[in-house]
This record gives structure tokens, sequence and C-alpha cells, in this order.
């Protein structure tokens, strides 16, 4: 998981990418970069640390030009070094790009690329996506573009949105591209004064004052010039299966997505968990969010039993996401750090205690402890999406399942697991009747949208382990 932005037509580019970054900065703590585009030649900054410490005043004033575009990285391949940072650049043809997404089949892309006599720089996968668009970029007219974004769907497997600064018809031109099946999200916007800006994250365009005008359609690519109607052609068939992870945990609640605002999705699922932990026959005292993703569904999961809702943790706001942690001991002291439950809200009470997710199982035994410090009456875990029993190839850190603990351990054994008195996850059916149409749940129900080969993923894990594929 990661955050892009691009922007054109307003001057100083780079510091309106810079704060567009910070809004999805959520979305990334490990590396950030902005490159922007003054009369053809290219600047760009990329390095490992949060947006603050990489892109200062100072840093941003180097880099000039109305055309900019910025990444914030997660690092779900490659080794996460920095030059493995967003934006990445190609001379000849002259493209600046960045990515939201994974590359499934790296090591064909690869090969196919060292035939041509171009070698990978880097472990990053915006790499060969732009290699293969430079390599099929015949010439600097729409139609040339148009057919580099075919030769990327052609070639390029997984999941990816890609936002792009280059010469179109003479005239430096923000470009966005989304794969056929829409995994990973993307939107755009205007400013009143006419200038355009893509984003993973309508909060990113919120930050700039921009009007959010869509999405960038799956299957299309996006042109967009100062003071100019997007220009926007399909390119391949689209079969929209957009990555309902997305809604549960990684987007800002205050984003938009096609299914609306994040925040009213995790409320309906809220909502939906609590008619389906009513009919366990349960009871309880006080329904308990995990902060701060699952505070709108155990907000509803509240109205909806007739319970109070109350806050029984403070979490400190300056730590990071604990999902985006490198490594699992990083992941595990840092929680302490992040959250600290408060006694009076929990002693003697039995407890809803409500978090969007549980993927390695840890952190909700850590959270369990926590909480049984309080000396609470009973603890019961309810989780606003269903257990995560199969690995994401489409860039979200839980690549095997030997990490899952829900595809580990049988369900019969997994309250004792965790520490709770019961657990209740929202039902697949649950989680399908709320995303109303077709979405990406694989790691849910192992639908996977775009198929992905058993020589792929063993090479998506041996990455992640760092270890050769
Ligand atoms: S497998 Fe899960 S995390 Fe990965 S894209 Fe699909 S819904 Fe999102």
């Amino acid at each position: 998981m990661c955050g892009f932005v691009g922007i054109i037509g307003v001057e100083r580019a780079s510091a309106a990418a810079a704060q567009m970054l910070q809004a999805l900065q959520h979305r990334g703590q490990d590396a950030c970069g902005v490159g922007s585009v003054d009369s053809g030649r290219v600047h760009l900054v990329k390095d490992l640390g949060m947006v603050s410490q990489v892109l200062s005043m100072g840093v941003i004033a180097t880099l000039p030009g109305e055309a900019a575009i910025g990444h914030v990285r997660y690092p779900t391949v490659g080794a996460g070094v920095r030059d493995d940072a967003q934006p990445f650049h190609t001379r000849r043809p002259g493209v600046l790009m960045a990515h939201n997404g994974n590359v499934t089949n790296v090591p064909e892309l690869d090969a196919w690329l060292r035939r041509r006599g171009v070698r990978l720089q880097s472990g990053c996968d915006v790499e060969p996506i732009m290699l293969v668009f430079a390599e099929a970029l015949g010439g600097s007219g729409v139609e040339h573009v148009k057919d580099a974004v075919r030769a990327v769907f052609d070639r390029v497997r997984g999941a990816y949105t890609c936002t792009a600064v280059l010469e179109v018809d003479g005239h430096d031109t923000l470009v966005a591209f989304r794969d056929p099946f829409g995994v990973r999200p993307g939107v755009y916007g205007q400013s009143p004064q006419g200038a355009w800006c893509v984003a993973s994250e309508s909060v990113a365009l919120d930050a700039m004052d921009f009007t959010m005008m869509g999405e960038i359609p799956p299957g299309a690519v996006m042109l967009f010039r100062p003071g100019e109607p997007p220009r926007v052609d399909q390119i391949a068939g689209a079969t929209p299966r957009r990555c309902m992870f997305e809604r549960i945990y990684f987007a800002r609640p205050d984003s938009k997505m096609e299914d609306g605002r994040v925040f009213h999705v995790r409320w309906a699922l809220g909502e939906r968990l609590g008619q389906e932990w009513r009919q366990k026959g349960l009871e309880a005292d006080v329904v308990v969010p995990v902060p701060d993703t699952s505070r709108p569904a155990a907000q509803a999961m509240a109205e909806t039993l007739g319970l109070p809702f109350r806050e029984g943790f403070i979490k400190n706001r300056y730590s990071g996401r604990t999902f985006l942690m490198p490594d699992q001991r990083a992941r595990q002291s840092a929680l302490r750090l992040k959250l600290n439950p408060i006694p009076e809200i929990l002693e003697g009470k039995r407890v809803i205690l409500v978090d969007d997710s549980v993927v390695r199982g840890t952190t909700v035994r850590r959270l369990a402890e926590l909480v049984r410090s309080t000396r609470p009456a009973a603890v019961h875990l309810a989780i606003f999406s269903p257990p995560v029993r199969h690995p994401c190839y489409y860039g979200i850190d839980m690549p095997s399942r030997d990490e899952l603990v829900a595809a580990k351990l049988p369900e019969i054994e997994w309250a004792r697991a965790f520490g709770v008195d019961s657990v209740t996850f929202l039902s697949v059916e649950g989680l399908r009747a709320t995303a109303g149409s077709p979405a990406c749940m694989a790691c849910f129900d192992r639908d996977y949208p775009v198929p992905v080969s058993e020589r792929e993923k063993a090479a998506i894990v041996a990455d992640r382990r760092g270890t050769p594929g």
C-alpha cells in the first residue's frame, strides 16, 4: 500500500504535491518523494522517512515547475531501501512516474526488459511499469500514450494505479491510468482556477481545496492540462473489483471512493456486525473502539445494540500505524506506546472491544492483555471484517498464509488464543451485502480478481522475506 499524488497548473507544484502527501501519510511512512517538471527538465527528491522529514520547505524550493507528482511508500515489494523510493524517472523518453499497487509478474517483466537491453535498477515495482510504458511510447502524441498504456495493461499483471508527467503534443501533461480491475483507488479533482490533480484518496484533494470530480476509471488513461477538460480514453474492458480492505482499514474515513464516504461504509459494517452479534445471544455493558479506524463501526454497533459507546483507550497521536511497521517486533512495542487504556471505563464491565481486522493476531492479543489489566467482567472481541484467511498479492503486506492466524488456527481456538471470552467476526455474506457492487475480498473469500500463478506467489513471498525468488 502506498499513496500517490499528481498536480498540474499551479505555481510551485512541488509544494502543493508535498502538502497533498501530508494528507496521505497514513498510506506509507517508510519513504517519500516529489518530482517536478519545469520546461521539460525533471527535478527529483526522494528518501527514507516521513513527508515532514524528507520534504522540508528548503528542499521543495529546489523543485521548480507547474507540474509535479509525489509518493509515500509502504513497502510490499523490495527491500525498503532508498533506491526503491518513488517517483521514478527515465530520460529518453522523459517520463516521471509513481504508483500505488503491486505488480505480480516482475520476474517475467525483468526477463522481457533484459531481452531488450533494459535493466531494472531497483526492487520497486513501478520501475518495470514505467519501463514497459517507455519502451512502448513510440512518440509524443496522445495516440502514443494510449498505445503505451495498452502495452502496460497487456504485459503488467497485478493491481496498480499510476500517475506520470510527460510531454504530450509539446505540452507537459499529467497522466493517470488504473488497471482494468481498479483494485487500488484513484481520484481526480479540479481547482476553481482550472488546475488539475490526481491522488490515491480524496483527502489529498481536500488539502488543496480542489473539488473531487470523479474516479480514474478502471482500464482507462486520463490526460490533464491546465484550463482544459481532462481527456479520458478507455483502453481495456473494465471489470471493477475495488479493494474492500481500503474501506475497512487503509483509507481515511473522510475519503470518498466509488461507494461513497469511507466513514459511511465503516458505519454500515458496524451496523451489520451489531445485528450478527445480537444473534449470538451474548450480553455486554459497553462498546469500546480500538482507535482510530474502528470508531465509526463501534458507534454504529453500539447504536444497533442500544449500548453505551465509550472511548476506552487514549491513542498517542505521535506514534505510527502498527500495521505499516516493517517487522513484528517493531509492531508489538509500538502498540504499547500507541494505546493506553482508561481503567474507569473498563473495570468490572462486560466490554465489546471493536477492531477492524485480525491479520497476524499479535496486536489483538496485546490489546486483550491491556483490557484485562483493568479487570473487566468480560472481554468480547468484535471485528467488522471476516477472518483474513488468504494472502493479498495486490499491495497489502500479508503475502504468506503461514502468517495469518485465522488460517493457522481452527475457529474453536480463536477466543483462547486471543485471550478473550468470545470472538465475533463479520460474516463474508455480511461484508458482501454491505459492499453492494462486486469488490475484491480475496483475503476473506479467496476469489482473486487478477490471476496470480503459483510461481508469482512464491516470488512475492520470497521478496517479502528477503530471499531470492
Ligand atoms: S486481497 Fe484483500 S487486501 Fe488485497 S486487494 Fe483484495 S481485498 Fe484488498
